[in-house]
């Protein structure tokens, strides 16, 4: 696959050398993700009008478009400026006006002179209980009907973009389309009564009917199927290739399992147990694992990990586990430290502070093997990081990269087994299109003996009453959260804020009782406001939102949240399972600003009903979009353009199937068929699947 089929050559050329089209256009058309013809194919139109020929405006219900013949009757150019031009004309019932403005007297005057008789196209609406039509869109001679398009498409626009130049474009674009060969399966067409490609393209923006532009339609089904094809192409290619990659197996000799196990002072849920067995099958294959791990807030995915760690360590080789923020990362290896060392793992960390001689000693002990199970940020896979022998690499709370970044871990020639841990409960169906390329364990119970946390909801102007609660609990010897608004994008608002809570409590709870954690610190402030609060020399943390992530304080029994209803659903349930740890009974403070919006105190108040993760994920995905039920700019789905994410998710479903399967039957995509994928991989821009795709 050198480079893009010659026959796709038209569809990315130039936009400008469409009609209607120059530099400027161009320009707007950027606003739409339109920067060739082939975005134009697949930038639909959203709904129609309908200019089907009526009787009279009369039954009309305004404001609508309505299409009629008329007679012109009178016209009243303006007395004064600023007023329009009226032509009063007669349909086959009713006499209604036509308006004006900034009027240009004899362009009117021949369009509708007195006495003709002109079919007329436009949104009528009621003006002082008199129908008038404000610059028709059409004006035309009976005899002319025939210019005037019975049901015409409606596109999305930007600035300097009109209908009229979409339209042109479009059908400039399909007036050229390639025959390209079908890439879907026949079977899957015939069964789904498709239309193939070209047709249905035509089809879509030229609908004939209201039913035409819903996503139901079999036309506009198909179109975004390709776009799911595409992207569980993408997927699965990444899949095929990771599986083919020769791994090696690695079987353990349950020697430190067991020492660790008995050094937990808890047994694993029978969850753990059965995502431990899937892992360490998996390991256990001279395929490479790829795997994902799912399970809420604090259902124990960090044990099962380490005994996965435990097992490459056993079979003679190394781990490594990675944390999305410092903090995680160095509380996954304090956390982690007494157990490894019970089972005689040898565990170090390194995130980015680590530098100069410390640093180097500990690359080298790495390459050389003195360390068995390596624990940091990012920071552990920068190009001079090496392992004598790495066997698995643990990813923990994954949901903050996406897809590409997934797969960017991989090409980077991390050859070792990979197992993504997430806490992000996502729907079944989106999983699909989020982990398409991955198998999936999911440690569906929580650890015996949690206490629910007691939820409520409080509005702001009773922050006083709160404090004094505070004031209280923290006297009780309790210890609390308080997260902080998330007022503007900007980190440097969300500090002002954080700031000034912190020195209100301050003031307010005795200075010494009180610390901030936040984003801009430096890191050995952030741990040391922490380890502060982890010891209890704090009471009350005030934060912004860097505590989200597996932060694990199981003392801390209070979590008041400020404006919660800013914060996505998941990143509230994220917050919460920051409390509810320990043996204590704890509470979370929704605190809102009123008044809440409909929808703000539905979402709310689903949290205070439950704790299922899954639940809420579920009803989230229902309320709202999918790329807000992981955090829009983290969700790393591809923007598509046709196909919806959230409800289609049959079709996600049917492409992995198909994607999957065509791979396994035809690996290089070498078949009639398959030479078909590739083109449309070209196509639909799958730069990452033709890259495996080189590369396979
Ligand atoms: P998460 O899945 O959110 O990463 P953690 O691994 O941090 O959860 O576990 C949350 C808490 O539950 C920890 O304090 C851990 O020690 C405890 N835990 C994990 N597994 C069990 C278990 N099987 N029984 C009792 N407690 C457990
Ligand atoms: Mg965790």
């Amino acid at each position: 696959m050198s480079g893009r089929p010659e026959i796709l050559f038209p569809l990315f050329g130039s936009l400008e050398r469409l009609p209607g089209i120059g530099a400027k256009t161009a320009k707007a058309l950027a606003n739409l993700r339109i920067e060739t013809p082939r975005d134009m194919l697949f930038t639909l139109p959203q709904g129609i009008i309908d200019r089907t020929l009526r009787g009279s405006v009369r039954d009309a219900v305004a404001p609508c478009v309505v299409t009629v013949e008329v007679e012109v009757e009178r016209h009243a150019p303006p007395l004064k400026r600023a007023r329009p031009y009226v032509v009063t004309v007669r349909d086959a019932a009713t006499t209604f006006q036509i308006v004006f403005f900034h009027p240009r007297d004899e362009w009117i005057r021949k369009q509708l002179p007195l006495g003709a008789r002109r079919i007329v196209s436009g949104r009528i609406e009621l003006y002082d209980n008199i129908a008038r039509m404000a610059h028709p869109d059409y004006i035309v001679a009976p005899e002319d009907l025939g210019d005037l398009p019975e049901i015409e498409p409606v596109y999305p626009l930007a600035n300097g973009v009109t209908q009229r130049l979409m339209r042109n474009a479009a059908r400039a674009v399909l007036d050229r389309l390639p025959q390209l060969d079908e890439w879907t399966d026949p079977h899957l067409l015939t069964r789904e009564g498709w239309p193939d490609w070209s047709e249905a393209l035509r089809l879509a923006h030229w609908p004939r009917s209201q039913e035409d532009v819903r996503p139901q339609a079999a036309a506009r089904r198909r179109l975004a199927y390709d776009e799911l094809f595409a992207h569980q192409m993408t997927l699965a290619l990444a899949r095929a290739r990771s599986r083919r990659a020769a791994g090696r197996p690695s079987v353990g000799t349950g020697q430190m399992t067991s020492r660790l196990r008995g050094a937990l002072p808890y047994a694993l849920t029978s969850a753990q147990e059965r995502c431990l067995r899937e892992i360490e099958h998996d390991l256990g294959r001279p395929i490479r694992m790829n795997r994902l791990l799912q399970g809420d807030v604090g259902s124990g995915k960090t044990a099962v990990a380490l005994l996965a760690l435990a097992v490459a360590v056993e079979a003679g080789g190394q781990g490594v586990l990675m944390a999305p923020t410092e903090i995680l990362a160095r509380q996954h290896a304090d956390g982690l430290r007494p157990l490894a060392k019970a089972a005689g793992i040898r565990l170090e960390v390194l995130t980015g502070r680590d530098s100069g001689q410390a640093r180097a000693r500990l690359l080298s002990d790495l390459a050389e093997g003195r360390i068995d199970v390596l624990v940091g940020t990012h920071a552990v896979f920068q190009k001079d990081v090496e392992f004598r022998d790495l066997r698995l690499a643990i990813v923990d709370e994954q949901h903050r990269f996406g897809v590409a970044q997934r797969l960017e871990l991989r090409s980077k020639g991390c050859a070792a087994d990979v197992l993504v841990m997430t806490a992000t409960p996502i729907p079944r169906s989106l999983a699909l299109a989020h982990y398409g390329e991955m198998d999936v364990s999911i440690i569906d119970e929580k650890p015996p003996g949690r206490k629910p946390v007691t939820t409520a909801l409080v509005s702001a102007d009773r922050i006083d009453e709160v404090v004094g609660h505070l004031r209280r609990a923290i006297g009780e010897g309790r210890r609390a959260y308080w997260v902080c608004p998330l007022v503007d994008v900007s980190e440097a608002t969300d500090l002002a804020a954080a700031e000034e809570r912190y020195q209100d409590f301050r003031a307010a709870l005795g200075a010494s009782h009180v610390g901030m954690i936040h984003g801009r610190m430096a890191p050995a402030e952030k741990d040391a406001a922490m380890a502060r609060f982890v010891s209890g020399e704090t009471s009350v943390l005030v934060a912004t939102t860097v505590i989200e992530v597996g932060v694990n304080v199981p003392e801390a029994s209070i979590m008041v949240i400020e404006r919660a209803e800013t914060f996505g659903l998941a990143q509230l349930h994220q917050l919460r399972g920051r409390v509810g740890r320990g043996s204590e009974k704890s509470t979370c403070l929704l605190m809102y600003q009123p008044p809440l919006t409909e929808s703000g105190r539905r979402r709310l108040e689903l949290l205070r009903r439950t704790e299922d993760g899954f639940e809420i994920a579920e009803e989230d995905l229902a309320m709202r979009g999918a790329g807000d039920v992981i955090g829009t700019a983290q969700s790393g789905l591809p923007r598509f353009r046709i196909a919806d994410a959230e409800r289609q998710t049959d079709l996600m479903a049917m492409a992995q199937i198909d994607a999957r399967l065509l791979l396994e039957r035809d690996p290089d995509l070498a078949s009639d068929r398959g030479r078909a994928v590739r083109t449309f991989l070209w196509l639909m821009r799958q730069d990452e699947a033709i890259r495996l795709l080189g590369v396979a």
